[in-house]
């Protein structure tokens, strides 16, 4: 029998506001252990939450963003639980009525298709504190600088099929916060972090199977890996002829294996209801307008204008919008060398791209400026080096030593492209090889690029490789 799996994710965005969701404490991340918890935070007998605007502004920007029905009217609930980690007994979340309802996002798969997925809703809840397990030997530590933080928890529909749609889908909301700068992305910290819900169906079959949840998943490398074993893993219990049991899964990244939490059974029943220390939060048309207005071009309206105004592959286009740091790296450099859009795009996914990589550093380090790249793409295009020479001269940049005109100049990398030079040169390589010469004579054209390898020795690669070989070819026809 054929599978289709079934996968809905919830992600957690940390909302880079300063201050906490319902109080005053910093959010910075880092700091010693409960310095940034204060009263609130710590769920103390009688304070008061205070809404953070700027959360509040940063959820409508993201309804904004991916088209979706902003909730006019939203309200805040406890969600109640016993964790040492929350002090309160209760997270303060939304539950019927979200700040947003449903929306899309559009994810591009490898293959260059494009599919739709459903965006339930989002809401904004507070973060609970951390456990410490591994700071004393027989006790587990609680810090409470997490407590508060703002999150925004994005809820899809269940519309992806494959561990790689997940990915795509996971990326494409990771890209989205960053680009409109509302979340710092930091999957190490715990900035963004996503649960994966599984489940498989027997293929064509329109009823949903029953699924688990997969937590502590810290990478999008671990979210496709832990996805693919689960589905194996309830197509297997299937085909044995089991049945799946709803729970929770922990996903342990060090032995690469999922194993469970929590049944159904054991859930909690959290006895949601409105916080009747807060009041409903009325969003009216024109805070939503100006919100609009503040909007950044976004990753599919850039993947467009690549496209359509750049000339880009479909491809390329996806990769450059796929972040912000890369698209500003790339727009820098169009900026300064507009009719080279195609060859700083590859360049950039390229050999910036691989020397970024062996580095482990990302666009906004790059040690060559997007104005250096643009100048030596320059110099490729107006012949003054050869693609080739570009190469060592982008070493030469990554390494410090200076613009590419600078490094051309001072070592004397400038193209021979006078001609007669060129056929001097190759008179000799002719007179010196008369055997090869014969060969080509007789019809073996590919002894060719044994000449324009002897041009391009002799003059260290500083030849005109197009000039080289076709006064190659003029000459050897005799
Ligand atoms: P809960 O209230 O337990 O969090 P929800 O109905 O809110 O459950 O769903 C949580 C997530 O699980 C959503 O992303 C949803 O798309 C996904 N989901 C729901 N049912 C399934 C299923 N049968 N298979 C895969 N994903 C599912
Ligand atoms: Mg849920």
């Amino acid at each position: 029998m054929d599978w289709e799996a079934v996968i809905g994710l919830e992600i957690h965005a940390q909302l880079a506001t300063r201050s906490k969701l319902f109080s005053g404490a910093s959010t910075a991340y880092g700091a010693p252990p409960n310095t940034q918890a204060c009263a609130v935070d710590l769920g103390l007998p009688g304070v008061l939450p205070v809404l953070n605007r700027g959360a509040v502004l940063m959820a409508i920007k993201f309804a904004a963003a991916i088209d979706a029905e902003l909730g006019r009217r939203s309200v805040f609930a406890r969600k109640n639980y016993f964790y040492p980690d929350l002090p309160k007994g209760y997270q303060i979340s939304q539950f019927e009525l979200p700040i947003v309802g449903r929306g899309q996002v559009v994810i591009t798969l490898e293959d260059g298709s494009s599919r739709i997925v459903g965006v339930t809703r989002a809401h904004l809840e507070e973060d609970a504190g951390k456990s410490l397990h591994d700071q004393f030997p027989d006790s587990t530590g609680i810090d409470l600088n997490r407590a508060g933080t703002p999150l925004l928890e994005i809820v899809s529909e269940p519309d992806m099929r494959s561990a790689r749609e997940a990915v795509a889908y996971a990326r494409k909301i990771h890209s989205l916060v960053q680009y409109l700068g509302i979340c710092d992305g930091n999957m190490q910290e715990g900035s963004f972090r996503c649960d994966a819900n599984v489940s498989v169906r027997p293929q064509g079959e329109s009823e949903l199977g029953t699924r688990t949840e997969l937590k502590n998943i810290n990478s999008f490398r671990f979210l496709e890996r832990a996805i693919n074993h689960e589905v194996e893993r309830q197509i297997e219990i299937l085909e044995d002829g089991g049945r799946i049991v709803q729970e929770t899964r922990l996903y342990d990244a060090d032995r690469d294996e999922t194993r469970s939490m929590r049944s159904k059974e054991e859930a909690n029943d959290y006895r949601y209801f409105p916080d009747p220390d807060l009041l409903p939060v009325r969003i009216d048309d024109e805070r939503i307008e100006r919100m609009r207005a503040t909007l950044p071009e976004l990753p599919e309206q850039k993947r467009r204008r690549y496209i359509e105004e750049l000339g880009l592959s479909d491809y390329n286009a996806e990769l450059l919008s796929a972040s912000r740091d890369i698209a500003d790296y790339f727009e820098a450099a169009l900026a300064e060398a507009e009719d080279l859009s195609v060859q700083l795009a590859n360049w950039i996914l390229g050999d910036v791209t691989g020397a970024l990589n062996k580095s482990d550093l990302g666009f906004a380090d790059c040690p060559v400026r997007p104005t250096q790249l643009a100048g030596l793409l320059q110099r490729i295009a107006d012949e003054t080096i050869s693609g080739k020479i570009a190469k060592t001269v982008f070493e030469a940049m990554w390494n410090g030593e200076g613009d590419a005109d600078a490094i051309i100049e001072a070592r004397g990398l400038k193209q021979i492209t006078d001609s007669g030079a060129i056929e001097a040169l190759i008179d000799e390589v002719i007179a010196a090889n008369p055997a090869q010469v014969e060969q080509f004579r007789a019809g073996k054209e590919k002894v060719l690029g044994f000449f324009v390898g002897q041009v391009m020795k002799q003059t260290q690669g500083k030849a005109n490789p197009g000039q080289v070989n076709q006064l190659l070819r003029e000459k050897l026809k005799g």
